[in-house]
Order: structure tokens, then C-alpha cells, then sequence
């Protein structure tokens, strides 16, 4: 078995790992997607595709589906970007850890957001990102997809208890 230091992630594959953490929040299963928004090696925001506040859930109800897209989600780069703005934080020169390329109009947000590099471990389908991540200067970076396992042995950390099974965890 390989030794813990081993394990330890990369600051790349840290940020990649944690967008898929936050894609498993999203609602939509035509697409689980997830942003984490850097800056400096600090978290500014997160985001997955979800809902508006307040409407139902496209796994509940079912997609609204538009021209054969599910129109119901704001996408985890836009809400990546919208808590950035409804709490007051700047993403000039910020780094995008996606888990896909953005579609069109969230590349074309996160340019304007002062997005300067976008990391991601998978492509999407009919999306202008790269032309205009292109004229803006946004460098891409492709990487492979980060190991999906958390790894948390608790048994063996001598410095930690565990919780009594019958424990009630709210
Ligand atoms: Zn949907
Ligand atoms: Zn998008």
C-alpha cells in the first residue's frame, strides 16, 4: 500500500478533485458540472448547475428542454461567478477549475469576469470557448482526470476517535 505522502494531491489535481465535489451538488442529470474559482491558490467561490433559488429541480420535475437543451440550470461557472458578486469579491485574474470545457456563454462570463486561466479534465459539445478563450488571452490547461477516491483512513490516524455508530449526526 503506498505511503500517505504519496497520495497527497498536487494544487492542480487538489482544485480539479474538489470541482468534481461540488458537480455532485448539481441537479440536472443531462450534466453534472462543477467550478471552482482560484486566485493566489485560495477558493473564492464555488459552483454547480442547479436551479434559480426557489424553482423545482430538473430531477424532480423533469428538463425544461428548449431546442434540445435543458434550459433550467444556471451553469456551475455562472454561479462560481454570481456568489463572487453577491458578496462582494474580486476574480480579476482568478483561475477557473472546471470539470469541462464551458459551454459558449459561460467562456464568454468568465472572460469578462477577469478569468485569466481555465483548467479543466474533459470536453463539452458545441461550445465557441476555445475561439473566444483565444482572443482574450485565457490560457487553457487540459489535464487528466484527477483519482475520484477521498482519501481518509481514519483507522489509520493514531490522533483521531471515532464517532460510536449509534451516535445520532445532524
Ligand atoms: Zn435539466
Ligand atoms: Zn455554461
Amino acid at each position: 500500500m503506498a505511503e500517505n505522502k504519496n497520495l497527497r494531491p498536487s494544487w492542480d489535481e487538489y482544485f480539479l478533485k474538489l470541482a468534481m465535489l461540488v458537480s455532485e451538488r448539481a441537479t440536472c442529470p443531462r450534466m453534472h458540472c462543477g467550478c471552482v474559482l482560484v486566485k493566489d491558490k485560495r477558493i473564492l467561490s464555488t459552483g454547480y448547475n442547479g436551479s434559480i433559488p426557489g424553482d423545482v429541480h430538473c430531477e424532480d420535475a423533469g428538463c425544461y428542454i428548449v431546442d434540445n437543451h435543458c434550459i433550467r440550470t444556471i451553469h456551475a461557472e455562472m454561479n462560481a461567478i454570481l456568489q463572487c458578486s453577491s458578496h462582494g469579491i474580486n476574480t480579476q485574474g482568478a483561475t477557473a477549475y472546471v470539470t469541462n470545457m464551458p459551454c459558449t456563454n459561460c467562456a464568454k462570463a468568465l472572460i469578462t469576469a477577469g478569468i485569466k486561466q481555465v483548467v479543466i479534465f474533459s470536453d463539452y459539445h458545441n461550445t465557441q470557448a476555445e475561439e473566444f478563450f483565444k482572443v482574450a488571452n485565457v490560457d487553457i490547461v487540459r489535464l487528466q482526470i484527477p483519482g475520484n477516491l477521498i482519501e481518509y483512513n481514519i483507522d489509520s490516524y493514531s490522533s483521531a476517535k471515532k464517532i460510536k455508530a449509534e451516535t445520532v449526526i445532524k
